[in-house]
């Protein structure tokens, strides 16, 4: 019989070192492409939060916190502090912490009460709902739209597969995102489009403003242009440019005369409107969104959340067992590989 303390040695150091979760998780996809289980047309993107093993109540503030003793778990946190996965995946700080897993971070995303958590993010084949990439994140959804980007330029660097259509909720719709399957990825974005333009006030919002690309400028309800510069600028700006959106804004004698200024702009004397770089991309993601395909799609992006139902019930991944960004990184790879297995099973044929 082996020792106890193999079974853990080697969990966190030969197979980590070696990656062999990762290799395993890698030779199974391969079989799958092999037997044409995945067809490469729709790739579906989810992410799921799953408790960390780290009690919600033993919690300490996290500004200025020490560890009292370096756990791995700790060791791991400090790696990953500057990881977009991890510690680096939004620039606001958690408030509080937890000492046995301090990587995990505190979120009331999915239940009544706030618990330490992980992520676990899907890359899927709609096909046959074969997994073709699995990534560990904090749950935070920076973190969860970064990863999903990642994951879609592994599988194309290492399988050399990548799909025509990328299918994701609207956490997936912001206009960098989209920008980025679009311009340089070449990929259809089924996903719906981030948008914060429409005003609640009943004033006039973005979509009343008609965008002439010829002339690089916008047309208001009054028949008057918005130009994108109008003058150069006479005291150089301190605060660092935004180079995502570009700023239009109409002439001031124009909206000092127009009869619909009180729809308008009635609390500034002239009107702007911005416009991301990104822009004709998520033209692009609107459109589709009115296709048929779309809702094909939409319905076809289930079969992600069933692959996390049948996650949390049927395999039972409803807390983690393993601590750190590492242990997360196992569990979700083991799992993802246990459920291509099935799945595998289950659509070929039986051997003779
Ligand atoms: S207030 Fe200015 S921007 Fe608005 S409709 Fe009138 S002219 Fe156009």
């Amino acid at each position: 019989m082996p020792d106890h303390s193999t079974f853990s040695k080697n969990r966190h150091g030969r197979f980590r070192d070696s990656d062999l979760f990762r290799h395993l998780f890698e030779l199974v996809l391969s079989r799958c492409i092999r037997e044409g289980l995945v067809g490469g047309e729709a790739f579906g993107v989810d992410a799921s939060i799953i408790p960390a093993d780290a009690k919600r109540l033993n919690k300490v503030e996290a500004e200025g916190w020490t560890p009292e003793r370096i756990s791995r778990a700790t060791e791991e946190y400090f790696e990953t502090l500057d990881d977009a996965a991890f510690g680096a995946a939004t620039p606001v700080k958690p408030k509080v912490l937890s000492p046995v897993d301090p990587a995990a971070r505190f979120t009331g995303a999915k239940k009544a009460y706030s618990i330490f958590a992980y992520s676990t993010n899907y890359l899927v084949d709609l096909e046959n709902a074969i997994i073709v990439d699995v990534e560990p994140t904090a749950p935070i959804r920076q973190a969860e739209v970064s990863a999903a980007l990642d994951m879609v330029d592994r599988v194309q660097e290492i399988f050399g597969i990548y799909p025509e259509k990328f299918v994701g909720d609207g956490a997936y719709g912001n206009a960098e995102t989209l920008g980025w399957l679009v311009h340089e990825k070449g990929i259809e974005p089924h996903v719906p489009v981030l948008d914060k333009s429409v005003r609640q006030d009943g004033t006039f919002s973005r979509p009343d403003f008609k965008f002439d690309p010829e002339n690089d400028r916008y047309l208001c309800p009054g028949g008057n242009e918005l130009l994108s510069s109008r003058r150069a600028f006479q005291t150089i700006r301190t605060e660092p440019e935004d180079t995502e959106t570009v700023r239009y804004r109409a002439a001031k004698p124009d909206c000092a005369v127009c009869q619909l200024k009180a729809q308008c702009c009635p609390n500034t004397a002239t009107r702007h409107i911005t416009r991301s770089v990104h822009e004709g991309a998520r033209e692009l993601a609107r459109e589709i969104a009115k296709t048929d395909a779309f809702v094909a799609t939409r319905h076809a992006r289930r079969k992600v959340e069933m692959l996390f139902a049948h996650l949390k019930k049927i395999l039972g991944l409803t807390r983690l067992r393993l601590r750190g960004p590492n242990g997360a990184r196992d569990e979700f790879t083991l799992a993802a590989t246990a459920q291509n297995l099935r799945k595998m099973a289950k659509r070929l044929p039986m051997a003779a």
